[in-house]
């Protein structure tokens, strides 16, 4: 039985890598945080001084430093998922900090960032066998997948969840400010002009807002039994 693709949509912070990396440890597939690759530009570009606030949002000069960004992925056998590395360099905990949150809408909106990196998660889904979420994923990336997935939860559910996250990695954000960034992001997301944030027309939506993570687990795998979309 060949290995299909499983594309993950939705909202920022409801859940999508957390479906993912489980939906791809129980089929013995590749995950990938595409949202991990836009994070890495918007850290490589704070990092060189383009982006101190957005007012000093400089899109032409983001695009100049393309070829100098290379992105790979490991598996962390310690936290049983891929680690993203940006020129090398592990950076998986810094590309998740409020500063990198609160610019990388206006990076991913930027045409040749989205240019790289599609043809990047192409290349590395060519094949299938894969687990992939992000905002355009079964709309853009890969309209052909087997399985899509269009998640959505409530707003201040949402929030709890990322500033819990936040929390337990010892970074101090206020509720309100995290609840505002989640805001802010769905509607650059879903309101930029190119590959905006859609549901698929053949997505099935997931609402995990009173789900807890093995009910949404259990649910997508008999989802795909019923779908007989992988067979054992
Ligand atoms: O998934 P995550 O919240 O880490 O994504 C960060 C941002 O990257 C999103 O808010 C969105 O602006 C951008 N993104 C995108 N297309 C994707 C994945 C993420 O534009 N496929």
């Amino acid at each position: 039985m060949s290995k299909i693709t499983i594309a993950i949509d939705g909202y920022s912070s409801c859940g999508k890598s957390t479906l993912a990396k489980a939906l791809a440890a129980y089929l013995g597939y590749a995950y990938v945080d595409s949202g991990a690759m836009y994070r890495c530009v918007t850290l490589y570009a704070i990092r060189k001084g383009l982006i101190k606030d957005s007012h000093s949002f400089l899109p032409e000069e983001i695009v100049k430093l393309l070829p100098e960004i290379s992105l790979t992925f490991k598996f962390n056998s310690h936290t049983k998922s891929s680690d993203t590395f940006l020129n090398g360099e592990n950076v998986e905990k810094e590309i998740r900090q409020m500063m990198v949150s609160s610019n990388v809408s206006q990076v991913s909106a930027i045409h040749d960032v989205r240019v790289k990196m599609i043809a990047i998660q192409r290349e590395l889904g060519k094949n299938g066998g894969i687990v992939m979420d992000g905002r355009d994923i079964g709309s853009n990336v890969f309209p052909n997948a087997e399985l899509k997935l269009f998640m959505t939860a409530d707003t201040d559910i949402r929030t709890q969840r990322r500033f819990d996250e936040y929390t337990s990695k010892g970074q101090h954000v206020a509720f309100g400010d995290v609840k505002l960034n989640l805001i802010h992001r769905d509607h650059e997301d879903t309101h930029r002009k190119e590959n905006p944030l859609v549901q698929a027309h053949d997505a099935i939506v997931l609402d995990n807002s009173e789900l807890t993570r093995e009910q949404q687990l259990e649910y997508v795998i008999k989802l795909i039994k019923d779908l007989t979309l992988v067979v054992d």
